[in-house]
């Protein structure tokens, strides 16, 4: 039995739950009526009942405040630093997992779980929202064209990591300047230090990184849950959730 928790402080929690609840009742063989269960994750004690958390899309600010408040930012700094938990952060949740977060609001709160530094709202004006068909087969297998969803997006601009050559072919290009000028740069003050390398999943065309991983952590840039397609959230159950 596991439970997959959706921390349920702001932005798109529903959309998570529905897409799970869909992915298993659509093969009720494979996963069998026990064997996983959902909730919504407000509290520490039910973050503490979690094998994995998902940390929605939203507003990466809105929600780190509120789990400031609330009390339950130091349980996700502990959470995060335990590696036998599987966490996805989509967009929001993957700006809250980095270690370090440009163009960040002042007083904005990092969970430092993944060695990323990624750059909040790195798309343009004119995109602050596209949908893009993208090609996930090198990673989920026959997922070919994946309706993808971006809004107000987050990219990752780089790998902290001792060994700097890493990055020297991870260059993109610049993002739009408009979007950072009111930005500043914020570091986790979580000194968790993962012992897994981060894997590129996914890179735009462009070469902007939009899917990382890195053990048993999972980042995206965009928002699978408000596809009608269940198959990316299948795919975190079967090789994240199930793994564990
Ligand atoms: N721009 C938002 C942030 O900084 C993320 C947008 C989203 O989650 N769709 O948190």
């Amino acid at each position: 039995h596991k439970v997959v928790g959706v921390l349920a402080l702001q932005g798109g929690v529903v959309e998570h739950l529905s897409h799970f609840k869909r992915a298993v009742e659509s093969n009720p063989e494979q996963y069998g009526p026990f064997q996983l269960e959902f909730i919504e994750v407000k509290t520490s004690d039910q973050l503490d009942r979690c094998n994995a958390l998902v940390i929605p899309g939203g507003e990466s600010t809105a929600i780190s405040l509120i789990a400031e408040r609330t009390g339950l930012l130091p349980h996700l700094y502990e959470f995060v630093a335990d590696e036998s938990k599987v966490i996805w952060g989509t967009c929001a949740g993957l700006i809250l997992l980095a270690k370090q977060v440009e163009n960040a609001k002042r007083d904005q709160k990092i969970l430092g779980g993944m060695d990323i530094k990624v750059i909040r709202n790195a798309f343009g004006r004119q995109l602050d929202s596209f949908e893009s068909n993208l090609d996930f087969s090198s990673f989920i297998p026959n997922l070919k064209e994946f309706p993808t969803i971006f809004i107000r997006a987050p990219i990752v601009d780089q790998i902290l990591n001792e060994n700097p050559r890493l990055n020297e072919n991870l260059t993109h290009p610049p993002v739009p300047m408009a979007k950072l000028t009111d930005g500043i740069t914020v570091r986790s003050e979580n000194p968790y230090s993962n012992s897994s390398p981060v894997e590129i999943l996914h890179r735009l065309e462009n070469g902007f990184i939009v899917a990382v991983k890195q053990g048993n952590k999972l980042g995206t840039s965009f928002h699978p849950e408000l596809s009608e397609n269940f198959l990316f959230h299948k795919w975190f159950l079967d090789t994240f959730v199930l793994a564990i």
